[in-house]
Order: C-alpha cells, then sequence, then structure tokens
C-alpha cells in the first residue's frame, strides 16, 4: 500500500512538472516607466474581477509598458466595446499580461519584448469612460491576484478602491 502511494504521487509529480505548474511567476512590475505614480482601483463589479484600473492626470497618451519580458500574442481592436484597443504579452511558465482600452499599439505578434519596452499609450478605446489602463495578469489563461514588484495590490473591500502605486520597472 505505502509503495503503491508513493508511486502514485510521484506521477502526479511530475506530470505537474512537465505542465510548468512549479514555474516561478515572473516578477511583475507596473506597466508605466519607472517612477511613475498611479492610481489604481479595483472594485467589486470590475469585469473580470481581479483586473485593475490605472490612471492619473492628464494620463491619455502617456506610454504603457511591458509588466515582464515576453512575447506579444495579441494585438486587437474590438472597436467601441469591451477591451478596444489592447495588447496581450505572453511570459514564462504559462503566465501573461492584458493592457486594454489603448490609445494606440506600437508592437506586433511575434514581437519580442524586454521588461519595460513599450507596448503603447493609454487611452479611453472600447467600453471605457475617461482614459486608463485596465491591466491584467493571468496563469494559463485564469486571471491572478495582480502583483507588483512582488506584491500582491490592495483589492476592495466592499465599496471600491483607490490606491497609488509607483513604478519600479525598469529602475536603474
Ligand atoms: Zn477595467
Amino acid at each position: 500500500m505505502i509503495r503503491t502511494s508513493v508511486r502514485c504521487a510521484a506521477a502526479v509529480l511530475a506530470l505537474a512538472l512537465s505542465a510548468g505548474a512549479f514555474a516561478a511567476a515572473p516578477k511583475f512590475q507596473m506597466p508605466f516607466p519607472c517612477k511613475q505614480v498611479w492610481h489604481g482601483n479595483t472594485r467589486e463589479n470590475h469585469s473580470p474581477k481581479l483586473a485593475v484600473d490605472l490612471s492619473r492626470a492628464n494620463g491619455e497618451g502617456d506610454k504603457v509598458v511591458a509588466a515582464a519580458k515576453g512575447t506579444v500574442s495579441k494585438v486587437r481592436n474590438l472597436g467601441n466595446r469591451s477591451y478596444g484597443k489592447y495588447v496581450v504579452v505572453d511570459h514564462d511558465g504559462g503566465w501573461s499580461t492584458l493592457y486594454a482600452h489603448l490609445h494606440s499599439y506600437s508592437v506586433k505578434v511575434g514581437d519580442r519584448l524586454a521588461q519595460g519596452d513599450a507596448l503603447g499609450t493609454v487611452g479611453n478605446t472600447g467600453n471605457s469612460e475617461g482614459a486608463h489602463l485596465h491591466h491584467e495578469q493571468l496563469l494559463n489563461g485564469a486571471l491572478q491576484k495582480i502583483k507588483f514588484d512582488g506584491r500582491t495590490i490592495h483589492y476592495y473591500d466592499g465599496r471600491g478602491r483607490y490606491t497609488d502605486y509607483k513604478s519600479a520597472n525598469r529602475c536603474p
């Protein structure tokens, strides 16, 4: 009995390892250049719930950068619905990041980006009221709690929540 269960556990472990389940998550940074401060908003009725909306005064047209190194996997324009103009970057270990409501994009599918490389500008496209960046971090396509610089961001406490975050993306 003991031998059997040990063998089963080893098989499960091998499967999990081959699926990349234990690959370390990339250390995501804010999708803005070093030292910029942006308001992060999370709320109960945000779609999807674990996404964050990032904004600052006169933010429209500001540069959006890659949260980690990766390869551009989607560059799409949904017109005046949903994400509007958006970009998805694939990272190591099944992780990806999404950047939505862009005013413009400056990358194409297959482009390799270093952490901090520009991919577009903040806009108000799609289902958006006021310029902001809608940002998601996903693992194998499933949204995860967002981390910047290794720390989980603050999430809504029932009413919706604003917190200021300072970018450490590609700081010298
Ligand atoms: Zn949003």
